[in-house]
């Protein structure tokens, strides 16, 4: 491979004309070799005239005594054109005083005239390696300058801006805003990212970040400013907007392109997305500000259900506070056990003997009164407060039926079946929290039934299939709980290790007559069946609604009809009636 050097570029600045004859005959094979190029000047301006054009000289040979500019005035120039271009004097002037000032002002080096040739050139080289090496070093420190710029200001993972950027991009546009444009900040968070990173691991959960940045990067304007402004949230910047209802569109917008499931290792997983929206008009104006109105906006969309937009007004402010509240106020309940659990009995519909309770955790607030799980569930899980609730909700549960089967022995079967969320479920430590309870409380595995959505099931089928494997091994029994209202596929459920599905209440109360519904229920009921699955119908209000699914043949229940969930003495009264 033939090498193309570039020639370093001497220029040399002297009066005495004769020297360009015998520096070009002295360093003649490495002007061949393009190794060295010489440029001669005559005086210190015109030195800085070609400086200015041309900024690629490697070193400067100069003399001290030449008309318009001397060699030490021009010394005193090159600093401020390029301080990493190094001068050696060359000059017949040679007593110290001359040799002072030249160092002083920057002179590399120092030579006499009449030249010896041999050291000019031993001087060149040197001179050379020295501005080579301290122009790397500045290369090296502009890269590591640009480096930390970058991650200053934008997001590794996704290219994107982050925060700190996404701040400097608002604070630019409240200045250049014109009375006229207005502009609309979005907070967007992936509602299923806590889910997916916990089931299906950290490195699926980035990929479903990056996956989103790109779908929000085609759906968006060019002029449109997207970043990265926390674990699975984004923010996105529009200028010139012309009046609310277009935000409002291009959010419909979003929405759209992130509903199709995004493909992760295979598995299909949906995200739905809520954002909130801020618009510029509204006080105050402080980029901080808006950024945090919009993330009020996108809580509140979250509580309207995953998937909405909500645009922000100050009375959000009061929400978001009270939300922040009640994280704190879950967390102290969790660490200081002040939750408690009701158990709703699951009755056959054969004989209407009781063959098993749920456990269904509540909350009492110390100022709110009781507080739905379906209202702290979501907040356990984004906080993390999930592990340790759910494996309290395990062991309190497991010791109430250890109790009970020691108290009632003529009520078999009896099962416990507890509510797991996907999180617990990818979580290592469950299998050996769940043998340990086992062991402590010297229950068989198939007293216990783990209770998984729909969803979650589809989700955790790949990446948590060893661990439901182990568990199954235990003989734990599995229950899919408000089947029907996720998306899966029914093809899709002899590949998993499941035992029963509980059919959601949505159903069962929609069932009357010859209503839809009721032919859902016929179908899954029949479904079960030819999968070797038992059937729990949740939510029987009616005796209508008995008959139906007895003839039906679905086999298990429970409900209002039957019971409410009761406190634990409730449950254990009930217990003794069919001892
Ligand atoms: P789920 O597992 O589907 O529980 C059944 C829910 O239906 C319970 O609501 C129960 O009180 C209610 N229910 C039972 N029978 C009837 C009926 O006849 N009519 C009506 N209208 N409702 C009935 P609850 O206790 O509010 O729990 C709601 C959800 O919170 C549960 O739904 C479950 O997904 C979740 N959850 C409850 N406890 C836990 C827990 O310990 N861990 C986890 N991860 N989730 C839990
Ligand atoms: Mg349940
Ligand atoms: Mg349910």
């Amino acid at each position: 491979m033939p090498s193309f050097k570039t020639a370093k570029i001497i220029l040399v600045v002297d009066d005495e004309l004769s020297l360009e004859r015998l520096i070009k005959q002295r360093f003649r094979k490495q002007i061949k070799a393009k190794e060295l190029e010489f440029i001669f000047v005559t005086n210190g301006c015109e030195a800085i005239s070609l400086l200015e054009v041309s900024p690629d000289v490697d070193l400067i040979l100069t003399d001290i005594r030449m008309p318009e500019m001397d060699g030490l005035t021009l010394l005193d120039k090159i600093k401020k054109i390029d301080p990493t271009l190094k001068a050696v004097v060359v000059s017949a002037y040679d007593e110290l005083k001359n040799i002072r000032t030249a160092m002083n002002r920057g002179a590399f080096d120092f030579l006499t005239k009449p030249i010896d040739f041999n050291d000019l050139e031993i001087t060149i080289n040197k001179t050379l390696g020295f501005v080579r090496e301290v122009r790397e070093n500045q290369r090296q420190l502009q890269v590591a300058q640009e480096q930390l710029r970058y991650q200053a200001f934008y997001d590794a993972l996704t290219g994107l801006l982050n925060r700190n950027g996404f701040i400097e991009q608002i604070e630019m546009c409240i200045s250049e805003q014109r009375l006229s444009s207005r502009f609309a900040v979005l907070f967007l968070n992936l509602d299923r990212y806590q889910v997916v990173k916990f089931t299906l691991g950290h490195g699926v959960g980035e990929e479903l970040l990056k996956q989103a940045a790109l779908r929000l990067e085609s759906c968006m304007l060019p002029t449109a400013i997207i970043a990265r402004v926390g674990s699975d949230e984004f923010a996105i910047l529009l200028k010139d907007i012309s009046d609310s209802q277009q935000v409002s569109s291009i959010a419909s917008g979003i929405h759209r392109a992130l509903e199709m499931p995004f493909v992760l290792e295979e598995v299909a997983v949906s995200s739905t997305v809520s954002i909130g929206i801020v618009h510029s008009s509204l006080d105050p104006l402080e980029p901080e500000d808006l950024l945090r109105a919009a993330d009020t906006a996108m809580h509140c969309a979250v509580l309207q259900g995953k998937g909405s937009t909500a645009i922000f007004n100050a009375g959000m402010r009061a929400g978001a506070i009270s939300r922040l509240q009640l994280e704190a106020d879950l967390q102290r309940a969790v660490f200081n056990e002040q939750l408690h659990l009701n158990y709703q009995p699951i009755f056959s519909l054969v004989n209407e003997q009781i063959v098993g309770f749920e456990a269904l955790v509540r909350w009492r607030h110390q100022v709110r009164g009781m507080v739905s799980p379906t209202e702290f569930i979501p907040i356990a899980e984004e906080t993390g407060l999930i592990l340790p609730l759910g494996a309290w909700v395990l062991s309190e549960a497991m010791g109430c039926l250890k109790m009970w089967l020691e108290q009632f022995p003529n009520v078999r079967p009896l099962s416990m079946s507890v509510n797991l969320s996907g999180i617990q479920l990818s979580s290592p430590d469950l299998v050996v929290l769940i043998e340990e309870l086992l062991e402590h409380f010297s229950l068989s595995g198939e007293s216990l039934k783990l209770e998984i959505t729909e969803s979650m099931f589809m989700e955790n089928a790949g990446a948590a299939g060893q661990l439901l494997a182990e568990l199954k091994g235990k003989q734990i029994q599995f229950s899919i709980d408000d089947f029907g209202t996720g998306y899966s596929s029914l093809s899709y459920l002899h590949h998993l290790p499941i035992d029963t599905l509980k059919i959601d209440r949505e159903f069962i109360s929609g069932m009357v007559g010859d209503s839809k519904d009721s032919d859902i229920v016929k179908t899954i009921i029949s479904l079960a069946h030819s999968l070797g699955l038992d059937v729990v119908a949740e939510g029987i209000e009616t005796q209508e609604q008995l008959n139906k699914l007895r003839e039906l043949g679905c086999e298990y229940g429970q409900g209002f009809f039957f019971s409410k969930p009761l406190d634990v003495e409730a449950a254990g009264e009930l217990l003794a009636s069919f001892n």
